[in-house]
């Protein structure tokens, strides 16, 4: 799976900066195949990511310095202002790294299966960098 999202983390000097990436996504789920020979829709997965495809991705607490104004969202970061139109913003908890997209994926994924076991989520932020997470633990 792929899905192509912007996002900063501001405390990073490289990566401080509005930038995007192709991501990608590998996950492996366990468990009995069921009627129909699949463990698991791939359609079924393939939702938990849909609304991250083409968005900006940003830490939720960040929103206390935005100011929402119409459609728009007025951001901070670093002492740089940005309006993004708010439907092309998604919040997360945490700061949007590549450790903490692949926990997103992967708690969204295990609220999503109950008898499958989802075992590892990996995210690819680019070519040669990734992360997986194994249900809270990052490598
Ligand atoms: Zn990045």
């Amino acid at each position: 799976m792929s899905f192509s999202a912007a996002h900063v983390l501001p405390t990073d000097t490289k990566c401080g900066r509005l930038h995007g990436h192709n991501w990608k996504v590998e996950v492996g789920i366990e468990g009995k195949i069921k009627e129909g020979g699949v463990v698991i829709d791939f359609y079924d997965v393939k939702l938990v990511i849909a609304d991250l495809d083409h968005k900006i991705i940003l830490r939720k607490s960040y929103s206390e310095e935005a100011i929402t104004h119409s459609n728009s969202l007025k951001y901070r970061i670093n002492g740089k202002i940005y309006i993004f139109p708010t439907e092309d913003v998604v919040f997360i908890s945490d700061e949007p790294t590549c450790e903490n997209i692949a926990r997103l994926i992967w708690r969204r994924l295990d609220k999503l299966v109950s008898s499958p076991k989802v075992i590892e989520v990996k995210v690819w932020e680019s070519e040669y960098s990734w992360s997986a997470d194994k249900g809270g633990q990052s490598e």
